[in-house]
């Protein structure tokens, strides 16, 4: 049992404050860590506080929270930093993807083939890759042997762009992978008795090995498709991992694209609302249609609303409890974020995101499986080490150590998948660490929405009038 100094850069996150938060608490071997939260909006930072020192407190947990609006303050002597800011938030994201339409370009210029996530922009948000490479910077004298664990995207372009520019220790996480599990539900398996591994880059991940009981189990799942022609219906937009468009991109590259992947396909499933509609199903068309990311947005300021709305009443009420709060404002919490509130409070459920399990793996050495982004260094052939992947690791108190991938990527996904993913991450680096907009300009070129030169011209003219780095 050991305590720590942990970070959090970008605290008021709507997704991930509650979730980090309540998983140290939960955490008995981390008892006696100094959490620090750090965010430049300071209405955001004190709900973020108040809700955790109280859940703290609800939960009688040994963390002792701390709030700070100074960077430097949250790095100086950290053991772990974990970074889920968005700078500039969803607006500034807004305001690109506008001025990307107002020239041609439907859900703006950062959509682009092999990368529809819509709140992963490469190619625009230099401010926010350039904070990436502030903390690591930073992090190099204020806590030098601390590690950097990313949260915030772009993960495949920002775990790249940082490991090769810093000495610090840096991991990559998202939660995508978790949509394995969809899989093995639809097909009614015993997830104990699966065995899965999954590679690829970020949000370009697939499913290598899929065994039940030591067995093949990619028959079970062509005798579901064989069944289920349509695959199946959404219940939110992100309902997709066994969409029609899943299944075509397995029929096409031979294994079954992961979570965000299924988002992360080519042209032909994303011209316009119409056309996502019938491969990601009505009503939305998937997550990143203007219908389906303005769910996932309304969601996220219910989220943000509930938090302050919950901290000014604790702040008034010493004896109240999160708990109370929670439920008297129960029609508040978005339908498909209850189940999430009702765990927790179970000392036993996690909230399923990696960072605080990580940190117990590297301190406590509580070995562990994780799906982890870091520099490729031989673990997926023919893909340069100095560039990102995304596979599962065994960590332990001596670090990171990737699984052998096997069986290996297909050749298909290689070749038309991961490697023009990879050029455009390359692309989009070299325009950000060159400040170069011309390259912006580049890149257009090669996208089907674009006309002319003079439109690919306009639109980066416009929208580099509004960045800044
Ligand atoms: P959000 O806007 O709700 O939260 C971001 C927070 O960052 C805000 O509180 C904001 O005030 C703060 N911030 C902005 N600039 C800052 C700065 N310079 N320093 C410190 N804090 C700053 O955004 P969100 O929807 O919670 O998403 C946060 C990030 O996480 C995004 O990049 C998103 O794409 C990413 N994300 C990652 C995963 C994953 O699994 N890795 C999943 C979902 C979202």
């Amino acid at each position: 049992m050991a305590s720590v100094k942990i970070s959090i850069i970008g605290a008021g996150s709507a997704i991930f404050s509650v979730r980090l938060t309540s998983d140290i608490c939960k955490t008995k071997s981390l008892s006696g860590s100094v959490v620090t939260l750090m965010d430049v909006d300071e209405k955001r930072l004190d709900a973020a506080y108040e809700l955790a020192s109280r859940y703290a407190k609800d939960m009688k947990a040994d963390v002792h929270f701390k709030k700070t609006m100074d960077l430097k303050d949250a790095l100086t002597g950290a053991d772990f930093v974990i970074n889920t800011a968005l700078v500039g938030g969803h607006d500034f994201l807004e305001k690109m993807r506008k001025i990307g339409e107002k020239h041609g370009y439907y859900r703006g210029i950062d959509s682009q083939e092999f990368n529809m996530v819509s709140d992963y922009y490469t190619l625009t948000n230099w401010n926010q890759l350039s904070y990436f490479l502030k903390i690591a910077n930073m992090m190099e004298e204020l806590s030098p042997n601390a590690w950097l664990l990313q949260a915030a995207n772009p993960v495949f372009e920002g775990t790249t762009l940082i490991s090769r520019n810093s000495k610090i220790k840096m991991v990559g996480f998202c939660h995508g992978h978790y949509a394995v599990n969809n899989i093995i539900d639809a097909l009614g398996l015993e997830k104990e008795k699966v065995d899965w591994q999954i590679a690829g880059f970020n949000h370009a991940i697939w499913l290598t090995r899929f065994q039940y009981n030591g067995n093949d189990a990619y028959p079970l799942l062509d005798e579901w498709i064989k069944k289920n022609p349509n695959g199946k219906s959404p219940k939110t937009p992100f309902d997709d991992q066994l969409s029609p468009v899943a299944i075509d991109n397995y029929r096409f590259y031979g294994r079954m694209p992961i979570g965000d992947t299924v988002r992360n396909t080519g042209w032909r499933y994303h011209y316009d609302l119409e056309t996502k509609k019938r491969w990601y199903g009505e009503p939305w068309g998937g997550a990143d249609s203007e219908l389906g990311w303005k769910w996932y947005e309304d969601r996220l300021i219910e989220i943000t609303t509930l938090t302050s709305k919950a901290a000014e009443v604790l702040k008034k009420d010493e004896n109240m409890t999160l708990s109370d709060v929670l439920s008297a404002n129960s029609s508040m919490i978005p339908r498909d974020f209850a189940e999430e509130v009702e765990n927790f409070y179970d000392p036993n459920t996690m909230s399923g995101e990696q960072h605080i399990p990580f940190i117990d793996a590297i301190v406590n050495n509580h070995t562990n499986r994780f799906v982890v982004n870091v520099l490729n260094n031989g673990v997926i052939p023919n893909i340069p080490d100095d560039v990102a992947v995304e596979i599962p690791a065994k960590v332990d108190k001596d670090g990171i150590h990737p699984e052998e991938i096997s069986p290996s990527l297909p050749p298909r996904i290689v070749k038309w998948y991961l490697y023009p993913r990879m050029m455009r991450m390359e692309w989009a680096l070299e325009a950000f660490e060159k400040k170069d907009p011309d390259l912006i300009v580049e890149i257009l070129l090669r996208d089907p929405r674009t006309r002319s030169y003079e439109q690919a011209k306009g639109v980066v003219e416009d929208l580099f009038k509004e960045v800044s780095w």
